[in-house]
């Protein structure tokens, strides 16, 4: 068993070890359209295929990674995978968006828009098919060098989306200081909506904001179908969480697609 101690364990040594390994894989999560009940995206999310403890989630490695600046090689690496991965479903005719999670703190760097470049003309993915999603953590120190890059970014067509909107840092400030295209709204709006008569005003207001603004809006978390009919009531298009898949490996979502071509 492992227990969150465990972090500690790795040494920057033995993640810089593992980058080189290629022990740091993407999975993919679909994100449905609920209205079609069709996936029309999938969103990489980062494994440690550790030999010795197995499969481990983000929690166990990305805070130090965080901390120690490694994370940009490992985001690098997820996002670069996940678009030679989606391109190589898009030519077996899959059409799918792939979002992608990045530390915010690339967004105080001019290298991005160029990082970004080479992947796109390295993979051949088209780039409207690439999101990029801006975890929080990290704070801005430039708004207005962070606005540029970000800009810079979407011109080659790409999209950015605020994750985990309405939590921690993802809050309005956000919003107002920057150029996002969309949001995902975090997962606990959703999963207290239908408990809590305040959450669920909450909601309603963070969907209208998001509508008013107009952002697109992925709602994260759902796991009932009681939930579910809670997006369809409010119009809203698409939604992720664990009542349509748990994160699958690439050879998963490939099946996924199959069977969904075959119903
Ligand atoms: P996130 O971006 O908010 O991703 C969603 C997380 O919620 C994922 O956890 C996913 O497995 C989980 N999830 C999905 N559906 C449900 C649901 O219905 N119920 C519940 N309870 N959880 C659900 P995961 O994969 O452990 O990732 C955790 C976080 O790590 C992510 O949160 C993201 O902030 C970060 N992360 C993941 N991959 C990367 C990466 O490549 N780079 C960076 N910088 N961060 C990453
Ligand atoms: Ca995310
Ligand atoms: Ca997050
Ligand atoms: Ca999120």
């Amino acid at each position: 068993m492992i227990c969150q101690e465990d972090i500690f364990m790795f040494s920057l040594q033995r993640i810089e070890q593992a980058i080189l390994r290629e022990e740091f894989v993407p999975y993919y999560q679909p994100q449905v359209n609920v209205l079609q009940q069709k996936i029309v995206g999938v969103e990489a999310l980062v494994r440690w295929q550790h030999p010795e403890l197995g499969l481990l989630a983000p929690l166990f490695f990305l805070p130090f990674a965080e901390t120690t600046g490694v994370i940009s090689e490992i985001d690098g690496l997820v996002l670069k995978k996940a678009c030679q991965d989606i391109h190589e479903l898009h030519r077996l005719g899959f059409g799918m968006s792939v979002a992608v999670n990045l530390s915010a703190s690339h967004f105080n760097h001019k290298y991005l828009p160029r990082m970004i470049a080479e992947v796109l003309e390295e993979t051949g993915i088209d780039p409207c098919s690439l999101v990029l999603e801006l975890t929080e953590g990290v704070m801005i120190h430039d708004v207005q060098q962070a606005v540029r890059v970000m800009r810079e970014v979407q011109e080659l067509g790409v999209k950015i989306y605020l994750d985990d909107f309405g939590r921690g840092y993802s809050n309005l400030f956000w919003l107002l200081h920057f150029p996002f295209n969309g949001v995902k709204v975090d997962r606990c709006f959703i999963q207290s909506s239908t408990m809590d008569a305040k959450n669920y005003e909450v909601l309603l207001s963070i969907l209208d904001l998001s509508r008013r603004l107009n952002l697109e809006v992925i709602l994260e978390g759902v796991e009932t179908e009681q939930q579910l009919q809670f997006c369809g009531q409010q119009g809203y298009g698409v939604a992720q969480g664990y009542l349509f898949s748990y994160p699958l490996t690439i050879i998963g979502l490939e099946k996924r697609f199959w069977l969904e071509r075959l119903q």
